[in-house]
Parts: C-alpha cells; sequence; structure tokens
C-alpha cells in the first residue's frame, strides 16, 4: 500500500489525517501501509465510509456464540490453564500445563499466537520453526487498552460523540501516526446502552482515565499483514496443516478479523470429523472458500 500511495503521490496529511486512523481503527494495527493494497481495497468496499457500516451485534457479547455451541460439552472444556509445553508422540499428543500438570489427547489444534505456538511446541519440524518464527508481530503502538466508563476523554464539542459516535480518534506527540482511540461501545452495542454508565474502551491511552472508572486493562501484540504474510506465508500453512497431530488456527493463518479467526477454528475442527454447525448457504461458500486456502486440497468440504 505504501508503494501505491507513493507512486499517486498522497500527501502526508492525507496518509496520516485521513487514511491511517481510519485503518488502525477498522485493524487495531499500526504498519497498516504494509499491507497489500488489495486487501486495503477490500476493507474500503466492506466499510460503509460514508455513513456507518450496519452492525449486527450478538445481545450480550460474542461470547454467547461460543456458549451455545459448547452447550453439549462444557463439562470437557478447561478454562484457566495456560498451556506450558505440548509434546507429540506416535500415539498422541500429550499437553503441559503451567502447574506440570500433563494430559494426553489425540491431536492438537493451536488457536494462539504463532510465536505463542513456537513457544510451546516441543521440537518443532524445521518447516514449522521457519513458518511459526517468519510471523510478524508488532506492539509497539496502540497495544494497551483499558475498558472504561471515564467519558473525559472524549471531547465536549457540538458533535457530542458520547451520544452520536461510535469511535473517537485523536493524533497525539512528534509522531504523525501516534493516535489515542476511544471506541463508544454503547453506541456500537446496543446491549451495553442497558447501562448508566458509559462503556468505552481506550487504546494508546494518553489523557488521564479516572482509576476508579477502569474495569480492565490488556495488552495486545498484532499481526503483520505484510505482503509476505498474506501471499507467502499463509498459503503455506496447509503444509504443516494436520502434520504429526497438529492443527493451526487464528489471525496469521488468514486474516485478522474476529469472523475469519472464528472460520479457521472451524475449519481445522472440520478437518478433525465435526460438521459446519450453520445452515446459511452464503456462510457455507465463504466457509469451503477460506477452507481451501486453509488446507489446500485436503480441506473435507461438508455435505451441502
Ligand atoms: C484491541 C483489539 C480490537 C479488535 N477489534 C476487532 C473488531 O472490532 N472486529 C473484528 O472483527 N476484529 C477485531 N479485532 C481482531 C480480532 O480480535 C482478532 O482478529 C482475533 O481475536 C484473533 O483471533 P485469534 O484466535 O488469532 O487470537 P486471540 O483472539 O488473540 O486468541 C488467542 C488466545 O490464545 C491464548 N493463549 C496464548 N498463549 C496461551 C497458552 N500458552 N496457553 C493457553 N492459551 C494461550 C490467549 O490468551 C488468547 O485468548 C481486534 C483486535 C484487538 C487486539
Amino acid at each position: 500500500m505504501g508503494t501505491v500511495l507513493n507512486l499517486h503521490g498522497l500527501s502526508g496529511d492525507f496518509r496520516y489525517k485521513v487514511l491511517k486512523p481510519m485503518f488502525v481503527n477498522f485493524l487495531m494495527a499500526t504498519n497498516v501501509f504494509d499491507m497489500p493494497a488489495s486487501l486495503f481495497a477490500r476493507y474500503l468496499e466492506f466499510f460503509d465510509i460514508e455513513r456507518a457500516t450496519p452492525m449486527m451485534t450478538w445481545d450480550r457479547g460474542t461470547r454467547r456464540i461460543y456458549e451455545a455451541l459448547s452447550a453439549g460439552f462444557r463439562d470437557r472444556v478447561r478454562l484457566g490453564r495456560p498451556v506450558r509445553k505440548v509434546y507429540r508422540q506416535s500415539n498422541g499428543v500429550v499437553v503441559e500445563d503451567q502447574d506440570g500438570v500433563r494430559e494426553t489427547f489425540d491431536d492438537v489444534i493451536f488457536a494462539c499466537n504463532a510465536n505463542q505456538t513456537l513457544m510451546m511446541l516441543d521440537r518443532p519440524t524445521m518447516l514449522e520453526r521457519s513458518l511459526l518464527s517468519s510471523i510478524r508481530y508488532e506492539s509497539e503502538l496502540h497495544n494497551h487498552t483499558i475498558v472504561h466508563s471515564d467519558s473525559a476523554v472524549l471531547p465536549d464539542n457540538e458533535v457530542r460523540p458520547l451520544e452520536t459516535r461510535s469511535n473517537h480518534i485523536e493524533q497525539y506527540g512528534a509522531r504523525p501516526d501516534n493516535y489515542e482511540i476511544t471506541y463508544i461501545m454503547h453506541n456500537q452495542q446496543p446491549w451495553a446502552n442497558r447501562s448508566d454508565k458509559p462503556c468505552l474502551v481506550t487504546y494508546n491511552p494518553i489523557s488521564k482515565i479516572d482509576e476508579s472508572k477502569i474495569v480492565h486493562r490488556q495488552w495486545f501484540q498484532h499481526v503483520v499483514h505484510d505482503v509476505r504474510q498474506i501471499a507467502l506465508l499463509v498459503p503455506l500453512f496447509q503444509f504443516i496443516q494436520g502434520r504429526r497431530r497438529t492443527w493451526h488456527c487464528g489471525a496469521h493463518t488468514l486474516v485478522n478479523s474476529q469472523e475469519t479467526c472464528f472460520v479457521t477454528g472451524l475449519a481445522a475442527a472440520r478437518q478433525l470429523g465435526a460438521d459446519y454447525p450453520f445452515d446459511d448457504p452464503g456462510a457455507r461458500r465463504a466457509f469451503n472458500h477460506y477452507g481451501r486456502i486453509l488446507h489446500g486440497w485436503r480441506f473435507r468440504k461438508p455435505i451441502a
């Protein structure tokens, strides 16, 4: 994308005051100009930037999808047990948690970031090592996040962002591409509007936020969707999928968005024999399309 902007002679003002804040906002990543221009164009096709893109939201959040999908086997879901090491053997996979407790399974699906997978894998193959270590992450900007209810981070002006907007972005400091971004969640998610407090999420916070109004803090690393990752590394994943009882899903295997990451998990489950759980024909077509990208000719297309 950077090359396209240079070829067309687009100004620094346009890059840093219009394009970059918009894409940092879409993607929550910093080096957006490293992305393929085609991916940029796809995002612009998808988002209606003149009016707000109509959004479909789940009452009380996406956790409800996972609760519904796992309703039949909740008792077998282990939460709050970080994995320390994964040992692959000819007859199964041994997963060791942080306390050193080990359990054996038929297969393992890694649904974490590539560098975290590499830390956990005991004796990775040459291809696993080079592929997983080639995925780049950055956490220099826009990595610190605060969930809070302090509306003082928003300007008190005629736009009335607290009531009317879905986000507010403000550049600060010497770097032209350094922004504080506040998502005004109660305007994005109708169910959050039932609260008597604002529901705000501020990334890269520089404004002072009242400690008593902070609900949660989190730090993120963001996958870098540069041309190399999209054009070279994503297609190579099919060559390690399913090898040595090991499967991979998540942002680094396709595209960084909740829906596509969810699909990468469904595709891994499909490879292990699960059905595709939804009836929608359009969704099924998209699932088959992404499944082929993720698993190549071995992808087990769901029966229509
Ligand atoms: C701040 C922010 C805002 C975003 N907003 C949007 C949005 O509005 N819409 C959208 O579509 N996308 C959004 N995204 C992108 C979306 O959240 C990601 O694309 C998606 O969550 C990536 O899914 P994933 O499964 O690859 O990784 P993650 O969702 O990061 O999941 C990886 C999981 O692995 C766990 N893990 C790591 N190591 C271990 C271990 N050793 N043992 C056990 N578990 C481990 C982590 O705790 C984590 O839960 C946002 C991302 C960020 C960071």
